[in-house]
């Protein structure tokens, strides 16, 4: 072989393995190029901002017309707190904790006043916020006294070198931060009472036969519902989202769910997207929906809708878990999964326009 064929030898190797002529059948090259050009045909968005509050058994037939105003309304309220701070150049940790804030103060939802009661007649909330630009994050667990749990979540990223308190020690932590603390009969509310009433009046009827924990309010058919969540861009290309619930009705035994553990209930990274999850904790933390989503976008390189639809509509359901997600990438797309048959959520872009939804989207 005289020089100039090894040469050559060697470059038509060189080229096959970096795969240019070649690609590799693994590689989700099609994907990849799909999702490159729709990034760059979009026009990145200056700021966005998504809520939800809470996903589950929600049918048209079983909601009043009254009902459904009084969401849409409070949904409204809640997203145009976040709209403007971002509008005004504020940063995404602001508009999600202080948007996140008007929804934990309503009892509509099942967050702050309007949290679930557990098997003990307590509420115990739980809360996460994540800072995209840092990977900073902050989440309290179990807390009985703390009006706004997002708070909470916030002061720990912001303040102390931790990221998650539970209990007690979170409560003295929040009563030294200043923080607004109430007596735990603030959170009650007769709806949330009622519902545990009729759980556990199900779960002596249905324990001899299976002797199962009952979390499915036969009324209202779900016990879960309404748990807050905002995902947000700023203008500073800043991505965060938070999380904030009281569960699930009937919980025993100090039980936390996904909403305050990082990469289950709530995610953001700035290379990818942020995520705020609701539905049935316990398979939303074994399938790690948050960070699987953000994982997805970074290393496989699908895009928002496609990583929500993979946990959302395969992975969580296979392992028998439902429920859903919002979600906004870097470049300000929105997206909404769910796996039941309603999530109440809203969007609002930079220019402006609101959308609110609860049912599924041909039903709304
Ligand atoms: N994910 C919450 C929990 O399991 C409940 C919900 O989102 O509805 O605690």
């Amino acid at each position: 072989m005289n020089s100039n064929t090894v040469l050559f030898a060697l470059l038509f190797s060189l080229c096959l393995s970096c795969g240019e002529l070649v690609p590799n059948p693994d590689d989700n090259v099609e994907n990849i190029t799909r999702d490159i050009s729709e990034e760059k045909e979009k026009p990145k968005a200056e700021f966005a901002i998504i809520i939800h509050g809470g996903a589950g058994t929600i049918l048209k037939k079983n909601m009043t017309s009254e009902k459904e105003a009084a969401y849409k309304a409070k949904l409204e309220e809640a997203i145009r707190v976040g709209y403007e701070i971002l509008k005004n150049g504020g940063s995404s940790l602001d508009a999600v904790q202080k948007t996140i804030n008007i929804m934990e103060d309503s009892p509509l939802f099942n967050a702050g006043k309007g949290a679930v009661f557990t098997n003990a007649e307590t509420n115990e909330l739980d809360a996460s916020i994540m800072d995209g630009k840092t990977l900073n994050a902050g989440a309290s667990a179990g807390t009985t006294t703390v009006r706004n749990p997002i708070n909470l979540a916030r002061i720990i990223m912001d303040n102390s070198p931790h990221v998650m308190m539970a209990g007690a020690g979170a409560e003295t932590y929040a009563k030294e931060q200043g923080l607004t603390i109430v007596d735990p009969s603030y959170f009650y509310t007769e709806n949330r009472f009622n519902s545990l009433k009729r759980i556990i009046e199900k779960e002596k009827t249905e324990q001899d036969q299976n002797n199962k924990q009952a979390f499915y309010d036969p009324e209202i058919k779900d016990s879960k519902f309404g748990t807050v969540g905002c995902a947000a861009l700023d203008k500073n290309g800043n991505l965060a989202a938070g999380t904030s619930t009281g569960g699930m009705t009937n919980k025993r035994y100090g039980r936390v769910g996904d909403a305050p553990i990082i990469g289950a209930g709530t995610y953001a990274n700035n290379n990818s997207c942020a995520v705020s999850s609701t539905g049935w904790g316990e398979y939303f933390i074994r399938a790690m929906v948050a960070h699987d989503i953000s994982a997805l976008m970074q290393y496989k390189g699908l895009s928002l809708k496609e990583a929500a639809q993979e946990v959302i509509q395969k992975k969580v359901p296979e392992l028998g878990g439902d429920g859903g997600i919002v979600a906004v990438d870097k470049n300000g797309n929105m997206v909404a999964e769910f796996n039941t048959s309603g999530m109440y959520r809203a969007t609002m872009n930079d220019k402006g326009e609101l959308e609110i939804g609860i049912y599924k989207e041909n039903e709304d």
